[in-house]
């Protein structure tokens, strides 16, 4: 097809270039019809907001290329070091690089510079696998870190299962083990992905009775689990000109796939708050709905052993900081810092200057640009280390 500039170059495009993706409006103007081959009609210009708008190199702009430098004159404040000491209670022993003692001291060192006192370390292991990491991080630095064991996940159909797994449990707390995480299920079945799925209908869901005995062997040993339960809303929606994070989330989508709805694994969540009473659930990344404060705040309160964590949702609560701020501010006490982006300086910094400062526009890693909270010192206290000495259980 002979390509026109303007409109119907932007419009037959729109599923690649920047200029569509950025202009949903252009897709409710009507497309001016082909003028038949040697009888190029002028395009129509499109106006938007009373602007006409002209084609240019930026159409044929990719979005995952798309980097804009801002030219926004505002403070840009610096916070080395957190306010408050601060325990981070979501970290990965593998996507921290952690493997020697080296290793872990570089990591204490990171700690000391930012104002760490403790991380929590999910090594999502049995066995000498979690043996080998709970002994090379509590060895040197048995105040610095809490280790979490995984849970067994193999032959889950054998009458077994439900004992062996609680079994596995308590030996890695005998072991060091004080919390079990992070535990996932974004609809693939608990511990399970899209390659090793079993079909639907056959997948462990959190509330499955042979989960019981280990979600109560938790409550006996008075430890918590931290849950990665359902993913970003967005995940569920297409990948096109609607989809709302950037292409670097893209790998996380899930529409279309064989999974079942956002909705019905916050449901699953749910029933577990129910079902276990007893045992302590702290709902990682907000339990992936900082997107609906209000909708988060009903089970808050439904559910007094539901807690959250706030890691890898710093684009949720810097898009939406006035209703962040309330919302931290009513659940002190429920609401836990945590990380989960690796242990670089740089990462740590920015997490300070968002829940500390009052910075406007600050560049994030999506798209979308965050505000900072400007936290009170008791919101920040609560969020920062008071809350998980006592849903942890630190002494
Ligand atoms: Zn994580």
């Amino acid at each position: 097809m002979r390509r026109v500039k303007g409109v119907n170059s932007i419009v037959n495009a729109k599923n690649r270039y920047l200029g569509a993706l950025l202009s949903p409006l252009l897709f409710a103007l009507p497309v001016c019809s082909q003028a038949p081959a040697g009888q190029a009609k002028p395009p129509e210009p499109v106006v938007k907001y009373g602007i006409p708008v002209t084609g240019g190199p930026m159409d044929a702009l990719l979005l995952k290329d798309y980097k804009p430098a801002s030219s926004l004159v505002v403070p840009r404040t610096h916070v080395p070091k957190a306010a408050f000491p601060v325990i981070d209670v979501h970290s990965h022993a593998d996507m921290n690089h952690i493997n020697t003692p080296a290793d872990v001291a570089a990591w204490v060192r990171t700690m000391d510079e930012v104002g760490i006192e403790m991380s929590v370390v999910f090594t999502e292991a049995t066995g000498a696998e979690f043996d080998r990491l709970a002994n090379l991080l509590l060895s040197a630095y048995p105040k610095r870190f809490q280790v979490y064991c995984g849970i067994d996940v193999s032959k889950i159909d054998s009458p077994d299962y439900p004992e062996r797994a609680a079994k596995e449990l308590q030996r890695c707390y005998n072991k060091g083990a004080r919390g079990v995480g992070e535990l996932t299920d974004k609809g693939w079945g608990l511990q399970s992905s899209e390659k090793n799925a079993r079909p639907r209908n056959r997948r462990l869901r959190l509330d499955d009775p042979r989960l019981d005995a280990f979600w109560k062997k938790c409550a006996e040993l008075k430890i918590p689990a931290n849950v990665h339960i359902a993913d970003h809303p967005s995940c569920w929606k297409p990948l096109g000109p609607q989809q709302e994070r950037t292409p670097d989330f893209q790998a996380f989508n899930l529409y279309g796939r064989d999974v079942p709805s956002y909705e019905y694994l916050l449901a699953s969540r749910d029933r577990l708050l129910a079902r276990h009473p007893g045992t302590r659930f702290i709902f990682c990344h907000f339990s992936n709905q900082a997107n609906d404060t209000a909708s988060l705040a009903k089970a808050l309160d439904r559910y007094p052993n539901m807690f959250l964590d706030v890691s890898a949702r710093d684009y949720e609560i810097g898009r939406e900081p006035r209703t962040a701020r309330a919302f931290l501010e009513r659940y002190q006490g429920r609401i836990m810092f945590g990380t989960d982006m690796g242990r670089d300086k740089e990462m740590y910094e920015s997490w300070w200057r968002l829940l500390e400062t009052g910075d406007e526009y600050i560049p994030g890693r999506i798209w979308w640009t965050y505000y900072g909270l400007e936290l009170p010192k008791p919101v920040l206290k609560s969020l920062y280390r008071e809350t998980a000495l006592k849903v942890l259980g630190v002494q």
